[in-house]
Order: structure tokens, then C-alpha cells, then sequence
């Protein structure tokens, strides 16, 4: 592959709460931590290669201690039968808190992931916003039943208790606040065990809802990594729900390990999503929403538009205006302003996503664009479009979580809508046109839990997000996930 351009990152100085070279500890019953076992892991800043920080590498003894915690904070009259107006309180100063330190929140995450700085200054104020949407929810109501006038009958919502969420390295500070703040809304307790790749935002925000007046066990922060801890977790006896966003492998483990005591399980797993650009599309825009669809966050998200559907009557046209979008996008030091896209999270990945570059070729697929390398010791990779994509080939299968599109002709909607459906994934979809008929038409025959128009990766905390097919099971924000953290309960009394 031939280097395109060499990066350069500076080495930035680590915000005050990584501290000295001592490993940081979990945040276990409200006392910071080491594992059990002694055992420490380190994260690295994929910008650099450099090593961040030494971590407590948690295990099966240490999530004991977490589920006990968070058991006694359960049980304790103190988290789930307070006054919810007084949850509502709580939650509200950690949102608060959170953006009294956003500035350092949004540091840590584009330096333990690679996340660009004005991304992650996005994602630590939309972070926020959803926590405050679940203060919101003292609301959480049941029924009186009509059932005839001897009986009374009525319905009621309690926390389902030990709430754990598994949470992958794409989001870190999102993906924590997304199981965190409905669990706690609706009275249970947590423990939350990030990516072994991207502790740091999780510790810092256990110290602010430590801060904040949380009572102790509430919250309970274990890292470590997914064979050890998570695994401890998905099988433990005396965890009522497992929320996990990650692979669909994983997320098939989880549900296997959940059999035991059949907690609670929603999964948010994979994707392979479609982006149909109709003819009677404005190119130019449906081709700046396809980059980014595929491209951001260097295309290590599960909703990425990685399949791009194009009527064959536009498609020169649209190729060319992709070609200018993605060019626009500057790769680079996470740090700096200008950047738009910064490395992808590991070396594995790295080597992930280069492999399936390699595929693509040696399936006879075209790179259009990209396909080069950076002279850099990060992990920096160009996106990279493949036109002459069969649906059948692996590199239109398989999801690569990098920066890497298809490029797809179709003949007429019908087509576009049966290649579209053709994956065993069914997390997101989007459609470009001009013709509401035709939007409303084909976001009723997407098989995927998100259907966009005229725009990609838009999120709201109030937007029921997750998939059909293999790309989960459940559904999460919104009054969905008071209704996956919660336990409904029928009384049936006979006047
Ligand atoms: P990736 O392969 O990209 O790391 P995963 O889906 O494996 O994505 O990881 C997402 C999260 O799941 C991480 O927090 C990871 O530690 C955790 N994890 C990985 N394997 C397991 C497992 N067998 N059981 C529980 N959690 C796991
Ligand atoms: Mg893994």
C-alpha cells in the first residue's frame, strides 16, 4: 500500500486524575480498589502507541465484591426506595458535575480511544443531556385494570436490582451513561465494567458520581477484560440484568452465560447497515451524509453505513461526490481542532481493518479511494471505498469497524430495498431522496431498528435505538430502557 502522508502527534500532558505511575484502582462499595489478584492492565493512547495509564485488571473474586456492594446498596433502605424526586436530584448534580468537568472528560476520552477532541466535547454534552432525560423520569407509572367490581387490579414497575453493563471502547463516556442513568432512574444499582481498551472516562466518572453524594455501592466501576471480568459478570448468580453493546460474537457469549440464573439480558451488537441513495437524491448531500456514515469516529461504530446502495443512473456522479467528501476529512492528532478523524483504537484493530482491505481486493472487489497508509506509529487508517462490491462477498458480510464502504449499484427500489435486507444484521439503515412517499415506502421495508432520511447517526436520549436480527435483542433509550430496567408486577385483590 502505498504512504500517503505522514501524521505527527505531540505527546499531551495527562490530566491530573491519571496521577502518578500507580495502578488505578475499581471503584468497588465506594472505596477505590485493587484487583484481588494484584493483577493490573495497561491502556494505551492510540495516537502515540504510548502507555496512558496501569489499570486494576479485575476478576471473578473482585466482581463478588461488586455484586455484594451493590447488592447492600440495593437492599439498604437507601437507592431504589428513595424518593424518586430525590433521584431525580441526584442524577441531576452528576449532570451537572459532568459538565463542570467536561473539558477533562472529553481530554481522557480522545486519549484513551483516539476520539477526536470536538468529537468527544460533543459526546460528553449530548452524555449529559441523557442523564438529565432520565432525572426526568420520577414517571415511571403502573394501571388499574378493569376487571369487574369485586376485585381491585393494578400494575407497578419495581427495579429489577443488580443491574451490570458491559460496555464496549467506541463510546465510552456514551455507552457508560446509556446503562448507567436509566438503571439508576428506575432504582436499581450498577456495576459497570468498561473496554479493557478505554477505562479512563468510567473511573472519572465514578469519582463524580462518588462526588456527587451517590450513595456508595450504587454505582460500582470493575475493569478488566472481557474473558476475566465480563465473563465473571454474564455468569454471575446474583446479577439480575446484563446490559452489553459490543460484538455479536460477545454478545452471543453473554447470552449463553446469562442460562445459569436467566437474568435480564438486552444486547446491542452488530451491523453491516445500508445507505440507499435514490436518483432523485441531492447527490451532493446524500454523499456527504454517506462519508460520514461510514468514516466517523474512524468507522468504529456499529451503525456505520458501511453498504452504499446507489441507483446505477447516478452512480458516476455520486462516487465523485463521495471521493470529495472523504477527502475532505482530515486525519490526524486527535488534539487538534481540525481533525476529523483519529486513529482506530488498537493494534488489533489496526490489523483488522487493513486485513479486510486486503480481502476486498483479493475478492476481486475495486478500491475507488483510499486504501493508503500513514508514515506514523499511531493507528491511523485511510477510509477506503471498494467499488465492483457483490452483496456476497465477505467485505459486504462481515463487519469491519473501520473506516471501510461498498459501494453497490442497484436497478430500482425494490432492488436496492431486497440487497439491503440481504445481511444478517439489522441495526440501522438510511435513505436519501427527495420524495417523501418513497421515504416513508422504504423506511417501512427496512429490516433495521433505525431507518434515517436525509441524514445518518443521528441520536436523541428520547430515540428507541437498538436492532432486528442479529444485531440484538431489546431496545435502549427513551421509555425503553425504564422498561428493560424494570420488573412489572400484577395485583390481583379481591375486595
Ligand atoms: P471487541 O472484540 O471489539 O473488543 P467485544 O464485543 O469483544 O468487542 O467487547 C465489548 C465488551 O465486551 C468489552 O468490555 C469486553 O471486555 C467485553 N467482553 C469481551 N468478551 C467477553 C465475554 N466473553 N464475556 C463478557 N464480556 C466480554
Ligand atoms: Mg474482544
Amino acid at each position: 500500500m502505498p504512504v500517503t502522508q505522514t501524521i505527527e502527534v505531540s505527546e499531551k500532558p495527562l490530566p491530573g486524575f491519571i496521577g502518578d505511575r500507580a495502578p488505578m484502582g475499581m471503584l468497588i462499595g465506594g472505596d477505590w480498589t485493587q484487583a484481588a489478584s494484584g493483577e493490573t492492565f495497561e491502556t494505551v493512547n492510540p495516537a502515540t502507541g504510548s502507555v496512558l495509564a496501569t489499570v486494576a485488571s479485575g476478576g471473578p473474586a473482585d466482581v463478588d465484591r461488586a455484586v455484594a456492594a451493590a447488592r447492600r446498596a440495593f437492599e439498604e433502605p437507601s437507592w431504589a426506595s428513595m424518593n424518586p424526586h430525590d433521584r431525580t436530584l441526584v442524577l441531576l448534580r452528576i449532570a451537572d458535575a459532568m459538565e463542570a468537568n467536561a473539558e477533562e472528560l472529553a481530554a481522557l476520552e480522545s486519549m484513551d480511544g483516539g476520539i477526536p477532541i470536538t468529537v468527544t466535547r460533543g459526546m460528553v454534552a449530548d452524555a449529559a443531556k441523557t442523564v438529565r432525560y432520565y432525572a426526568g423520569w420520577p414517571k415511571i407509572l403502573g394501571t388499574v385494570n378493569p376487571v369487574d367490581a369485586s376485585v381491585h387490579c393494578y400494575t407497578v414497575r419495581e427495579p429489577l436490582g443488580v443491574c451490570a453493563g458491559i460496555i464496549p471502547w467506541n463510546g465510552p463516556l456514551t455507552m457508560a451513561v446509556w446503562k448507567i442513568a436509566p438503571a439508576l432512574a428506575c432504582g436499581n444499582t450498577v456495576i459497570l465494567k468498561p473496554a479493557e481498551q478505554t477505562p479512563l472516562t468510567a473511573l472519572r466518572l465514578g469519582q463524580i458520581l462518588a462526588e456527587t453524594g451517590l450513595p456508595a455501592g450504587v454505582v460500582n466501576i470493575v475493569t478488566g477484560f472481557g474473558e476475566t471480568a465480563g465473563a465473571a459478570i454474564a455468569g454471575h448468580m446474583s446479577i439480575d440484568k446484563v446490559s452489553f453493546t459490543g460484538s455479536t460474537a460477545t454478545g452471543k457469549e453473554i447470552l449463553r452465560a446469562s442460562l445459569g440464573n436467566l437474568k435480564r439480558v438486552t444486547l446491542e451488537l452488530g451491523g453491516k447497515s445500508p445507505h440507499i441513495v435514490m436518483p432523485d437524491a441531492d447527490i451532493g448531500a446524500a454523499a456527504r451524509n454517506a462519508a460520514a456514515g461510514f468514516a466517523m469516529l474512524t468507522g468504529q461504530v456499529c451503525v456505520a453505513g458501511t453498504r452504499i446502495l446507489v441507483h446505477e443512473s447516478v452512480l458516476d456522479d455520486f462516487a465523485a461526490e463521495l471521493a470529495t467528501a472523504v477527502s475532505a476529512f482530515r486525519v490526524g492528532d486527535p488534539f487538534d481542532e481540525q481533525t476529523m478523524l483519529g486513529p482506530v483504537v488498537s493494534a488489533e484493530q489496526f490489523e483488522r481493518v487493513n486485513s479486510y482491505v486486503s480481502l476486498g481486493v483479493s475478492e476481486g472487489a475495486q478500491i475507488a479511494f483510499g486504501g493508503g497508509r500513514f508514515d506514523t506509529p499511531g493507528y491511523f487508517v485511510e477510509p477506503t471505498v471498494f467499488a465492483g462490491v457483490r452483496n456476497d462477498m465477505r467485505l459486504a458480510r462481515e463487519e469491519i469497524f473501520g473506516p471501510v464502504a461498498a459501494l453497490m449499484p442497484f436497478r430500482d427500489a425494490d432492488e436496492a430495498v431486497r440487497i439491503a435486507n440481504d445481511t444478517e444484521y439489522g441495526l440501522a439503515a438510511a435513505v436519501a431522496t427527495s420524495n417523501v412517499s418513497t421515504a416513508h415506502r422504504l423506511a417501512r421495508k427496512l429490516r433495521a431498528g433505525v431507518v434515517w432520511v436525509n441524514t445518518y447517526s443521528e441520536l436523541d436520549a428520547t430515540f428507541p435505538f437498538g436492532g432486528y436480527k442479529q444485531s440484538g435483542i431489546g431496545r435502549e433509550l427513551g421509555d425503553k430502557s425504564l422498561e428493560s430496567f424494570t420488573e412489572l408486577k400484577s395485583v390481583f385483590i379481591r375486595l
